[in-house]
């Protein structure tokens, strides 16, 4: 029988009668085949899997969709049932961030880039949010999806540096047939801008196409991904990049493994995608 717990005592309690190892996936909610992926992931590796559904607002800038994100509880619910979650933890904000409360998680320069550039102060909120997550469900293993590149690069630096015992895994990209990567803000979208958003796929594959026949230049994949992008007219480009995978710093040559990263703004929606081109690997499908 799945528990649904609220309150951070609950959570504790649920916790101390889990089989282990623990898996932990947090989320947002609003659920789609991409969370899904990582619930079963969890289930195959695990003994018990916690899921979180959080709409973390410390994550959200002024402006952003705070107000307007999608909720479904009862749908979340059951389908986190259907997959064979153990506990579901959907706190409230309260829960989460007792009055009065002024601690956070600064995760420095690799908060500062990219997303974070666009978004101030947005991985402040989720480093703080998982780390307050990780101590109450404390898993053993929390999973997290590629397709937010950058949160995963934060989260492993976070767990590395601050000693946290939680391995991460790091799970695929879940897209669409065209290519789009699944994402609850995917819903926002037009007809005309979801026509355009598989875009957005297309530039990384270019660039990633262009790497596997001898392109080294980061400048040259840039362009490619740009390139790419113009096939969307309705939506406005945020940035290209082509960054250490681990340090997220810009290249100059593509002589490591480099993480391919995209954001780009729809009239109805903001939306990234990103691509790892780890030189020892093989490509995403
Ligand atoms: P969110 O609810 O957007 O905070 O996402 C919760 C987790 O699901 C994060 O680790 C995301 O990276 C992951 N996720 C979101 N979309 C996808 C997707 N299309 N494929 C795989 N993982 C995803």
């Amino acid at each position: 029988m799945m528990r649904v717990v609220r309150t951070r005592g609950e959570m504790r309690e649920a916790r101390a009668a889990l089989g282990e190892p623990v898996g932990f996936v947090p989320t947002m909610g609003a659920l789609h085949d991409g969370h899904a992926s990582l619930v079963r992931r969890g289930r195959e590796e695990c003994a018990s899997v916690v899921v979180s559904v959080f709409v973390n607002p410390t994550q959200f800038g002024p402006g952003e969709d705070l107000n307007r994100y999608p909720r479904d509880e009862a749908a979340d619910l059951a389908l986190l049932e259907s997959l064979g979650a153990d506990v579901v933890f959907v706190p409230t904000v309260e829960e989460i961030y007792p009055p009065g409360h002024t601690a956070s998680v600064d995760v420095g320069r690799l908060g500062e880039v990219l997303e974070g550039a666009a978004r101030p102060g947005h991985f402040r909120g989720v480093a703080t949010v998982v780390t307050i997550l990780f101590s109450l469900v404390q898993p053993d293993r929390a999973y997290f999806g590629q397709k937010d590149g950058q949160q995963s690069v934060v989260i492993q630096r976070m767990v590395h540096d601050l000693g946290l015992a939680v391995d991460i895994i790091v799970c695929p990209t879940i897209r669409e047939h065209d290519g789009l990567a699944l994402s609850s803000r995917n819903r926002y979208l037009t007809p005309d801008e979801r026509a355009q958003a598989p875009a957005l796929q297309r530039a990384l594959q270019a660039a990633a196409t262009a790497y596997a026949v001898g392109e080294r230049s980061a400048d040259s994949m840039r362009q490619v991904m740009l390139a790419e992008l113009a096939t969307a007219p309705l939506g406005q480009v945020d940035y290209v990049s082509v960054a250490d995978a681990e340090t997220l710093d810009e290249l100059e040559v593509v002589d490591r493994p480099a993480l391919l990263s995209l954001a780009v703004r729809f009239p109805s929606a903001r939306l990234i995608d990103c691509l790892p081109l780890d030189p020892g690997q093989p490509r995403e499908p």
